[in-house]
């Protein structure tokens, strides 16, 4: 994976309460991690925040949100500006999840916009893209894949300039939260499309440094395997990470 340095992102979603995310929080922060083997992130419901903030001071743990407005402040109700996410302290935020397309209506468009104001106001996004069960089963996968892309990195295309730091996270939303991981084939071969298009798109450059995630029911049992493949640069793990001993064996896969 070139010289690419591994993330594991923790995508907690809407769970856990104050105090279990505090006594997940402390074990992590405990734990010994090698962060020249692997960078650790985790990115709580916007109300833990501030706690992840405070308990991870000190540390090399990042912490991000799981979405926000793109708008700086305004009459937007439920929503979340790209500034409290700073001021909550995050570095980073998850654009573009799967359950915000679905759930939310969250169009390519509407996740361009808000990639646009985390760059801006100095936060690095971590945008997934991913096919649907039956757009993968029509032969579709490529496809899906190209025009998230173009839409999603819009503006950035535009300016054939992508952030040096944007991470990218391929999440096939047949394989959330389903016990079904893409075989590491399935998921390196769209990680090298997303490479080339990245190349093509940009320069050889971006197509070379840009991190690319996978996500979709990772685990401690095959994040090696996933890790061996030379287009995948670390994690986006949903159920796994609620647990500090799974998500830890996940963060150490270095330990071979
Ligand atoms: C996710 O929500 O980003 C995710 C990959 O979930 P899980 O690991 O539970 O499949």
């Amino acid at each position: 994976m070139e010289n690419r340095k591994p993330l594991m992102a923790a995508n907690w979603k809407m769970n856990l309460s104050l105090h279990e995310a505090g006594e997940l929080l402390t074990e992590i922060k405990k734990a010994e991690i090698d962060f020249n083997k692997a960078d650790v992130l985790v990115a709580p419901p916007f109300t833990t925040l501030p706690l992840a903030r405070d308990l991870l001071a000190g540390t090399a743990i990042h912490v991000a949100g799981q979405n926000m407005h793109w708008e700086e402040a305004g009459a937007f109700t439920g929503e979340v500006s790209p500034l409290m996410l700073k001021e909550a302290g995050c570095s980073h935020v998850i654009l573009g999840h799967s359950e915000r397309r679905a759930l939310f209506f969250e169009t390519s468009t509407i996740i361009n916009n808000k990639a646009a104001a985390a760059v801006e106001t100095g936060l690095i996004p971590i945008l997934c893209i991913g096919e649907t069960l039956q757009q993968r089963e029509e032969k579709k996968t490529f496809y899906i894949i190209k025009e998230q892309l173009q839409e999603s990195l819009g503006s950035f295309s535009q300016k054939t300039v992508l952030p040096k730091d944007l991470i990218l996270a391929y999440e096939p939303v047949w394989a959330i939260g389903t016990g079904k991981t893409a075989s590491p084939q399935q998921a390196q071969e769209v990680h090298a499309f997303i490479r080339s298009w990245l190349r093509e798109t940009f320069d050889n450059n971006t197509g070379k440094v840009t991190t690319i995630l996978y996500g979709g029911s990772v685990k401690p049992d095959n994040i090696r395997e996933i890790m061996a493949q030379p287009d995948i640069d670390g994690a986006l793990i949903g159920g796994a990470s609620l647990k500090a001993d799974s998500f830890l064996s996940i963060v150490r896969f270095y330990e071979g």
